[in-house]
């Protein structure tokens, strides 16, 4: 596999900002933005100027940071959005516009003819503006690829740069992604961002398709945040890159436990025990059999060493553990158990895990040997 680079645009202060029931303040937005650049982060899309005062504000503050990050605003091609993010002091604007016939005509009530013209103006006022512009082709996942084309062609005659391409609905399979990013990178002469949505679980999966057929750019949230069941994760995609295909995004992915928990507390969305990389147990492990094999190698039952995402493994006891771990874990309180005796208290522990559903704690488990104890020398 030939190394390329891909730039990660991270999108988590509009799209994952549009989620519904959240919001963040001025002081949040620029938390993530900080941590976001500070874990070097390339480009990010930072809000919606169109939304009036506070929000344009808020875009002013952030670029009034210096980061070492381009920033994108998010604006249609209304001659009010145009106006509002041609008065950011921003690198690049997103301007976004509906490309397939079911968004065209039953939303917009307008034809292909319409869109073009939009396209040529909106994009010809925004570059003379002096700012880069980055079509947003909404729903292009759903839409005639010709017209896709026509699109991209009209965008780029008028000074565009790049075309993002929309899956808004989280519609597509990898296969597909892979098949019509290739196609359109044969076909037009603009860089490609995929924007992927995550409502059948492939956002990351479309994402990575997307650059090996050859997307430049692709777009990625914190947490997966975002409309919805959310974008492609900022952790999943620069860590699937790194490990499947050798590409490095320039990010740096021991940050990701400050980040998404920033971002969950900001978002007021916690994040679930079992998301990959960033969830709590997910280099938790309890299986007496993979226990063993972990404390023998870690290389027996580890995808990537968790010390890269800035996590360590974690052994709890529970239903499945077996006396190598029991006696591990009094030993880490203190008390060195015989193996017949880690092996006595062991129903005691199953039957906590199935009552309780956590870990005993370490009050748990001097009760546990306190009783074993008693017990013992009342049989005696
Ligand atoms: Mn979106």
């Amino acid at each position: 596999m030939p190394e390329r680079s891909i730039i990660v645009n991270d999108t988590t202060l509009r799209d994952g900002e549009q989620s519904a029931g959240v919001a963040f303040t001025v002081e949040e937005k620029l938390s993530i933005a900080r941590a976001l650049a500070a874990a070097g982060v390339p480009e990010m899309e930072i809000g919606i100027p169109a939304m009036g005062g506070a929000e344009q504000e808020t875009i002013q503050a952030i670029a009034a940071l210096r980061l070492p990050v381009r920033l994108m605003v998010w604006g249609r091609m209304t001659d009010e959005d145009i106006d509002a993010v041609c008065r950011c002091p921003v690198d690049v604007v997103n301007l976004s516009i509906p490309v397939s016939d079911i968004h065209i005509h039953h939303k917009l009530g307008h034809d292909h003819g319409w869109v073009l013209h939009r396209v040529e103006c909106c994009v010809r006022t925004t570059v003379e503006a002096g700012l880069e512009v980055c079509v947003g082709a909404e729903d292009a996942s759903r839409a005639h690829f010709d017209f896709l084309v026509q699109v991209a062609e009209t965008a780029r005659a008028a000074g565009a740069r790049r075309l993002r391409y929309a899956d808004t609905l989280g519609l597509l399979d990898p296969f597909t992604t892979f098949r019509r990013i290739r196609q359109l990178s044969a076909s037009i002469d603009m860089d490609i961002e995929m924007h992927a949505h995550d409502d059948l679980g492939l956002a990351t999966a479309n994402t990575l398709a997307a650059a090996l057929a050859g997307a430049t750019h692709i777009n990625t949230t914190v947490n997966g945040l975002g409309e919805r069941a959310g974008n492609a994760p900022l952790e999943e995609v620069t860590m699937a890159m790194r490990h499947l295909y050798g590409i490095e995004t320039g990010v740096d992915t021991k940050c990701f436990p400050g980040i998404s928990q920033l971002v969950a507390t900001a978002s007021g969305r916690p994040v679930a025990a079992n998301k990959s990389i960033v969830g709590e147990s997910v280099f938790t492990h309890e299986s007496g059999i993979h226990v063993d094999g972990l404390m023998k190698n870690p290389l027996t039952y580890q995808s990537f060493d968790p010390a890269e995402v800035g996590r360590t493994h974690r052994i709890v006891l529970g239903k499945h553990s077996g006396s190598a771990a029991v006696e591990q874990a009094y030993s880490r309180i203190g008390i060195e158990l015989t193996g017949s005796q880690a092996r006595e208290l062991l129903p005691r522990i199953r039957q906590h895990a199935v009552t309780s559903k956590r870990p005993p704690d370490a009050d748990d488990l001097r009760r546990f040997h306190r009783e074993m104890m008693k017990w013992n020398s009342a049989v005696a």
